[in-house]
């Protein structure tokens, strides 16, 4: 469902990514707006705008739609394979000039610019290694403006611009969303990202990059899970919302003669996947796969014999089991007959009566005091 952007000159249909239902969210909100409003009274002196975090397209859609902005180089950096589709497909349905934006991606150098633009990412590791990348993209003329909703803002994000940047100026709120303003104040920080850690219980020397899930710990799920790892032989295994991609990693151990896909739609958590295999099992490197998507939407129908996954309840800030329904329908397409999924999840989440709905039925694989591995089987 597209809905109305109205920000003088500009006008734009603006739709989430995949598409949803007519009473969903919008594809923007209110800290997007104030960003557009404070680039458009800029506009006349522009010459290069980095866009950073731009969650569905819409802040990239309303600068290329600008007449003043024509001239303007602008680049856009994400860290999401959703947000890349919903940018390409907000572009053709404003029918804008798509070639005239730079599309970076997350473990890309930032180039110079003279205005960043940025939405707070969730992750405050991902907003620190952005802020210290930011140093070699702009000079003491350059600066950044970050659109932040007031709910979920911590001090720590002050202390993070502060430390990295320099003083931060706020501005007024409006429709619970302020402005941050900073300048680039001369700073040099060593960056910890990606970041080496152990896990002594299975050996493993990992090598995670800012913006993955559970960043350097190990998380009490996936432990649970990879305890419980179904037995059995199977040739292709798909570690669907791979993360740093513990599940597959196991996998490639466990069973020695499958192929291991790691899918997910965080670039940086496909790379930590991969420098993991990479320290692990580099001998097993030429049956894995790493593959950014949307749950398995571009993958092959009956063509994996386990997918094992740990679905995320969040889509960026908004609590919600949609993905994890995308994640179960794409898992029994892409599930040849007789081939199962397992799923790791939290005991209050009651998952059981998704995927009875999409496989018929479930097995309650393992549980203890806070999780639930169900299994289902593909008929
Ligand atoms: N499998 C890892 C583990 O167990 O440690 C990570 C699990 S984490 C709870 C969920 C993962 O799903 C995250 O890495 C997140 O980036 C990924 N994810 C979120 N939405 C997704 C989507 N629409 N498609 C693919 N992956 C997604």
């Amino acid at each position: 469902m597209h809905q109305q952007l109205i920000i003088a000159p500009v006008e734009l249909n603006l739709a989430r990514y995949p598409k949803q239902s007519a009473d969903e969210l919008r594809a923007w909100n209110a800290a997007d707006e104030l960003l557009l409003e404070y680039a458009f009274e800029l506009s006349t002196n522009l010459q290069h705008i980095l866009l950073l975090n731009d969650e569905f397209g819409g802040l990239a859609c309303a600068l290329l739609a600008h007449p003043n902005l024509r001239h303007c180089q602008i680049t856009w950096l994400s860290d999401s394979f959703i947000a890349q589709q919903a940018l390409a497909q907000n572009i053709q349905a404003n029918q804008l000039n798509g070639e005239s934006i730079n599309i970076i991606s997350s473990i890309d150098v930032m180039p110079q610019a003279d205005l960043v633009l940025m939405r707070l990412p969730k992750s405050l590791n991902y907003l620190e290694h952005q802020l210290i990348a930011l140093q070699n993209a702009m000079d003491n003329a350059s600066l950044l403006v970050c659109g932040v909703m007031l709910k979920g803002l911590p001090k720590s994000v002050f202390n993070l611009f502060e430390k990295h940047l320099g003083e931060v100026n706020t501005s007024l709120a409006k429709k619970k969303a302020r402005l941050l303003f900073s300048h680039y104040q001369g700073k040099c920080s060593a960056s910890r990202y990606p970041k080496a850690w152990t896990i002594e219980e299975y050996q493993w020397q990992l090598n995670d990059h800012a913006n993955v899930f559970c960043f350097a710990k190990f998380d009490i799920g996936t432990r649970f899970m990879l305890k419980h790892l179904p037995r059995g032989e199977f040739a292709s295994v798909v570690d669907l919302g791979c993360g740093n991609g513990l599940l597959g990693l196991r996998a490639l151990e466990l069973y020695p003669e499958a192929s291991v896909t790691f899918a997910d739609e965080s670039l940086m958590a496909l790379a930590s996947a991969k420098n993991n295999v990479q320290l692990n099992h580099p001998e097993a490197l030429n049956r894995c796969e790493f593959i950014h998507d949307n749950a398995l939407e571009h993958q092959a129908d009956n063509s994996a014999d386990l997918v094992l996954c740990n679905p995320p309840f969040h889509q960026q800030n908004t609590i919600s089991t949609h993905i994890a329904r995308q994640m179960f329908r794409d898992a029994k397409r892409c599930l040849r007959s007789n081939g199962m999924l397992a799923v790791v999840a939290n005991r209050h989440l009651s998952y059981q009566a998704l995927l009875k709905s999409y496989f018929g039925g479930y097995k309650l694989l393992a549980s203890n005091n806070k999780f639930v591995i169900l299994g289902c089987t593909k008929r």
